[in-house]
């Protein structure tokens, strides 16, 4: 079994693959810049004795995506599941916004997990079987000043998650989506301390989660334990967005 986790250098991502690796799925870590990061992932996978490779690919342009499922298929043979994880955030005030940024986070958490979709999709028809996980967020549905942008390109995740498993489900394709609240990883880095402790005293659990929380509930969603279950998010924010 096959598992490609997109943005799997670091987070989230790394955190999933390491999981999927431990259910055993050969894993496919792919990333966009970081050489060094996503082999010390590999290394790790195979240090437990799990299996996969590295695949360096911007997944927001086609032609890498293409490029890159045609290549693990070739190493492969099948691809079982696909989890959409590479994502940027650019928080901006709707003055300062700028169109460079507004760019950047469509291209990537939008259509990017729109070409790894159908890219993945169109092997997983051959086995009429298949899970997709879609890494979305709180912010698609909670609403926090300066995320608008980011916000929105995460409630366009949770409708494409909903649309795509009506679509797929004739074919064993399952489709759902994971929405984390704050999660410790590089991307809080942006936030400054005194603006963290005020989402702690906002959050009614008063703690941030952390990458494993979030793979977790993606390693459930990848499994038969979760046969029944399409086209859901799942909201795991320590009740923020309650
Ligand atoms: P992160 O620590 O910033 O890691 C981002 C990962 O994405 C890295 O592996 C990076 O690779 C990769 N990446 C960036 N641009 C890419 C591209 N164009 N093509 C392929 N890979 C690319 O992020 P994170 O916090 O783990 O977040 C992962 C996902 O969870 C995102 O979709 C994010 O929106 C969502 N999320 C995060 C939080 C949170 O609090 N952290 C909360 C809700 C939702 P390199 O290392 O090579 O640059």
């Amino acid at each position: 079994m096959v598992a490609i986790i997109t943005g799997a250098s670091r987070g989230i991502g790394k955190a999933c693959a390491l999981r999927l690796a431990r259910d055993g799925y050969k894993v496919v870590i792919n990333y966009a810049n970081n050489d060094k990061t996503a082999n010390e992932v590999l290394e790790e996978v195979k240090s437990f004795g799990g299996e996969g490779m590295v695949y360096k690919a911007d997944v927001s342009k086609p032609e890498e995506v293409k490029a890159m499922i045609k290549e693990v298929y070739k190493a492969y043979g099948e691809i079982d599941v696909l989890v959409n994880n590479a994502g940027i955030v650019r928080d901006q005030y709707l003055l300062m916004l700028s169109e460079e940024n507004l760019d950047a986070c469509f291209n990537l958490n939008v259509k990017g997990y729109f070409y790894m979709s159908q890219a993945c999709a169109l092997k997983m028809f051959k086995k009429k079987k298949g899970a997709i996980i879609n890494i979305s967020s709180v912010s698609g549905h909670f609403a926090l000043p300066g995320q608008s942008v980011y916000g929105a390109t995460k409630g366009a995740v949770n409708q494409m998650t909903r649309t795509l498993a009506k679509e797929l489900a004739g074919y064993g394709i399952r489709v759902n989506a994971v929405a984390p609240g704050f999660i410790e990883t590089e991307m809080l880095n942006h936030i400054p301390e005194d603006k963290k402790e005020e989402y702690l005293k906002v959050i009614p659990m008063h703690k941030l989660g952390n990458a494993e929380d979030v793979a977790n509930v993606v390693s459930f969603l990848a499994s038969d334990e979760s046969k029944y279950i399409t086209g859901e998010i799942i909201t795991l924010d320590g009740g923020l967005s309650l």
